[in-house]
């Protein structure tokens, strides 16, 4: 069974770059017909909000990524402690007493003699006696992971074989002072627990990789597979700072639908094309690691934007009919649809059908105003008034092209531009019609 986990911290909103990260672990969980958790990482109880916790739940939803099931590390806590006794006992886990100044200036001694700032596991060479003199002086240990492998490695499903020298790197501090957990020794316990088996995150995580490697060999387990993906960058090409504040009520507010959200972020930085599609079956069944690149992928909101349009172009009244205008139909929904960059801007379209509309026809047109409407009048609006009534004018006025056409589009909806007048007509109707064409003239 084929498990993934999207894992965000309840800091604050979900953003365009952690979405990505979702919709990837969900689209391969589906492809795979697996499960899809959502794990809210909470250990940090100052840092972490209920209020974010329900927004990434509704964040979730609003995209159409509904996790198969929830986890809290928050409610986890106990079972941490067991596995960390655990580690104790086999000597994977020891104390440190070192403050955080002191660790500095170590740090910065290596760093004069040009050597790089690893940790000296000096706390390691403690002896009891040394270490019951710190806890008198009321110096509370925090907790660092002994590194044991020579070489940490694993076959990146993006990027390939990876290798980290264990040498090169600090046993990592797992557990501060107080007792609160760091990221990376509840994320493993977890990620074995839940029987996680492919963990899709940023490449900002590749080096936490390394160590995490080692600590599920040190519980015992199997490492799942990992996939680090090249983080996103604003159209410019750089790490914008607007990108972390792009999340769903900038998407919902700026009219984009969730799948133009999901038909984007599904396939950039990869090598498939960005599709408007308003089904996700295709995005699902040709989901793959291998088609991702290691260059940063690139969120263009012009982009988006585009591909909203195209979707909007797609839906079906069914799925836009609560955002619709009162009394607005399917037939009227088909004929705006081709029109819009967001379905909110149906409400302008609806307005022209149902009118008033302010329109004054040119002077040089009064006088085929007022014959339109008179063939306005006359016609059969059963089938297809427009054309009816624009070869009954051609004929009548020998007017063609643009003459024949614009003075009418102006007259009836008071615009340049805008849907096909055959698919609008018989919605603006005879009386709207013929009332309209009469006071332009
Ligand atoms: N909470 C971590 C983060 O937001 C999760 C990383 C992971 O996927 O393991 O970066």
């Amino acid at each position: 069974m084929i498990v993934t986990r999207f894992a965000p911290s309840p800091t604050g909103r979900l953003h365009v770059g952690n979405i990505r990260t979702a919709l990837h672990n969900w689209l391969w969980a589906k492809k795979q017909g697996g499960r899809f958790l959502l794990r809210i990482d909470d250990t940090d109880r100052e840092r972490s909000e209920a209020r974010f916790v329900e927004a990434i739940r509704a964040d979730l939803a609003w995209l159409g990524l509904m996790p198969d099931g929830e986890e809290r590390q928050s409610a986890r806590f106990d079972r941490y402690e067991t596995r960390f006794e655990e580690l104790k006992a086999a000597g994977r886990v020891y104390p440190a007493y070192e403050t955080s100044q002191e660790l500095d200036l170590k740090r910065k001694i290596l760093l004069g003699r040009g050597l790089p700032p690893i940790y000296d596991r000096a706390a390691l060479r403690l002896t009891e006696a040394e270490k019951a003199a710190f806890e008198d002086e009321g110096r509370a240990p925090h907790w660092r992971f002994r590194l044991g492998g020579d070489l940490l490695e694993w076959d990146d499903l993006i990027r390939g074989p990876q290798h980290f020298a264990a040498e090169a790197m600090s046993d990592p501090v797992v557990r501060r002072a107080d007792g609160s957990w760091l990221y990376l020794l509840p994320s493993v316990i977890d990620d074995i627990d839940m029987g996680v088996t492919q963990v899709v995150r940023g490449e900002d995580h590749v080096s936490n990789t390394a160590l995490q490697i080692d600590m599920f060999h040190a519980l015992g387990a199997a490492p799942p597979a990992f996939a680090h993906e090249a983080l996103l960058t604003g159209s410019e090409g750089k790490l914008s700072k607007r990108l972390g504040s792009l999340g769903v009520d900038h998407f919902r507010e700026a009219g984009i639908e969730p799948e133009a959200v999901i038909a984007l972020l599904a396939r950039i930085g990869t090598s498939q094309p960005v599709e408007p599609l308003i089904d996700r079956t295709p995005l699902i069944a040709g989901f793959d690691f291998s088609h991702f690149g290691r260059a940063p992928a690139r969120f263009d909101e012009a982009e988006l934007a585009g591909i909203n349009a195209k979707i909007v172009h797609q839906l079906p009244h069914a799925a836009v009919r609560d955002r619709l205008p009162v009394g607005m139909g399917e037939a009227a929904w088909e004929a705006i649809r081709p029109n819009l960059e967001r379905v909110a801007d149906a409400a302008d379209w609806w307005a022209v059908i149902e009118g008033p509309i302010a329109a004054s026809g040119e002077p040089e047109d009064s006088t085929y105003l007022i014959e339109a409407a008179t063939v306005a009048a006359q016609i059969d609006w059963s089938a297809d008034p427009w054309h009816a009534l624009t070869a009954a004018l051609k004929d009548r006025t020998g007017r063609k092209g643009k003459p024949l056409f614009l003075p009418l589009r102006r007259a009836l909806t008071g615009r340049d531009h805008g849907p096909d007048m055959a698919a609008l007509l018989p919605l603006i109707g005879r009386d709207r019609a013929v009332e309209r064409l009469r006071s332009a003239s």
